[in-house]
């Protein structure tokens, strides 16, 4: 069911019981066909492996009934997750909840040997919409390490404290750090390698690829900060961390004794089995929580790796790369397609210097997407369509149409769509 080999049932059964003991999943699994009438069914549920046979609950459900998800006695913070429109996601963080949250986090910056004395550049945010900051924060405090905070922007002020602190450990997004290093050294102000810290956790993006191989991000950073040791994670703001890589990078390993994870066929509901991907669904096995996901669609799309224990010596499963988005999901002569995958790949090419796709409706409801590309420096507009096609067609079954574009004019549309949308993030999916 979930590519566990054996099922957390105990776990698992407090958790619906206090899912019975909430009026949203209480009403949710009375109506809906469920038709269950007591804890005892839940439990006669389990014990007949019919777990899968709850509902999914989705964001939308977390903003129509918040009132009644929601428990906010004992709350010791919030944390807001982005929505396009209509109320926010505001979730309500126990205490005991916390500071699991923060526990995974330590497990995930274990990995690169984040310990007491250890000193840690900080260059994730602590603001409102951002749920990892802090507890990254007090993850490191938590360890007996010493947090350096420091905003991304203030390059000076970041040299300065590797200059005159000298961390060992850096935490924050690559492709930031590339960025940074890139301004710094045009600038002739990179310090020497030898200053730099030599492991990192990179946070909010991809750092690996389906095949398991590094993402070029990651490649970038490791040239330019010479870093020698690294990990990432992966989660969601409704659940906290989910998942870390070793330092073998064989995929994220599951924190599974906190989560169930399951990983759904969009379309069918059906379980998917090793290398098919689906949608990620959460359900809570550390509790209390303020919200409690049982069975949460988290939107986000991955593949199982295969079950072979990592060299590390975990058994546990192992979760691929976040390929796209459940919501994003195309239908291109009746093959599914992921936006975010097509993107990956034409980023990963270095081939362009910017890319979206724009996604137009049939007039029979069919999807129609483009590739828009500008193409990088350097590279030939003709070669650049035959190039990208080739590399393309090795990771997806149905090629859609490649177009080159203005780069103002691809900003211009993805102006647009910001407007569309929460303006939190530069949309990549595009209306056409
Ligand atoms: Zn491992």
């Amino acid at each position: 069911m979930t590519g566990t080999h054996d099922e957390p049932i105990p776990a698992l059964l407090a958790t619906l019981q206090a899912g019975w003991s909430n009026p949203f999943y209480r009403r949710l699994w009375q109506g809906q066909g469920q038709g269950l009438g007591s804890p005892r069914e839940l439990e006669q549920l389990l014990c007949e492996a019919r777990f899968g046979e709850l509902p999914i609950v989705r964001k939308d459900d977390l903003k129509r009934h918040a009132d009644e998800i929601m428990c906010w006695d004992g709350a010791v913070d919030v944390v807001s997750s982005s929505g396009t429109t209509g109320r926010p996601v505001d979730i309500p963080l126990l205490a005991a909840e916390e500071q699991n949250r923060v526990d995974r986090v330590r497990r995930t910056i274990r990995e690169i040997g984040v310990g007491p004395n250890g000193r840690v550049l900080d260059l994730l945010s602590l603001n409102d919409m951002f749920a990892l900051g802090p507890q990254m924060w007090l993850a490191i405090k938590a360890e007996g390490a010493m947090a350096i905070r420091c905003q991304a922007a203030r390059l000076q002020r970041i040299l300065d404290v590797v200059h005159y602190l000298k961390p060992g450990f850096v935490v924050g997004n690559p492709h930031v750090l590339v960025a940074m290093a890139e301004d710094a050294i045009a600038n002739g102000l990179w310090p020497d390698r030898a200053l730099l810290p030599r492991a990192a956790v990179f946070a909010v993006a991809a750092t690996f690829q389906s095949d398991l191989l590094p993402a070029p991000v990651v490649q970038r950073v490791q040239e330019l900060w010479g870093i020698e040791t690294y990990t990432s994670q992966y989660g969601c703001s409704e659940a906290g961390t989910l998942a870390y890589e070793c330092g073998h990078h064989r995929g994220y390993h599951i924190n599974d004794g906190d989560n169930l994870i399951e990983l759904i066929d969009p379309d069918t509901g059906a379980a998917c089995g090793p290398g098919q991907a689906g949608e990620v669904v959460i359900t809570a096995l550390a509790l209390p929580r303020g919200f409690l996901p049982i069975r949460y669609g988290t939107n986000d799309i991955a593949a199982w790796i295969d079950h072979r224990a990592c060299d590390c010596g975990r058994t546990s499963s192992r979760l691929g790369p976040v390929i796209g988005r459940r919501d994003h999901q195309l239908k291109i002569k009746g093959q599914t397609l992921f936006p975010e995958l097509l993107l990956q790949v034409v980023d990963e090419s270095r081939l362009a210097r910017h890319c979206a796709i724009g996604v137009r409706k049939t007039e029979l409801g069919a999807d129609e997407a483009t590739i828009l590309v500008v193409p990088a420096e350097g590279v030939d507009g003709g070669d650049l369509v035959h190039r990208l096609e080739a590399i393309l067609t090795r990771h997806v079954p149905v090629l859609p149409r490649l177009s080159l574009i203005e780069e103002s004019q691809l900003r211009a549309l993805e102006e647009r769509e910001l407007q569309r949308t929460n303006g939190v993030k530069v949309p990549r999916v595009l209306a056409l």
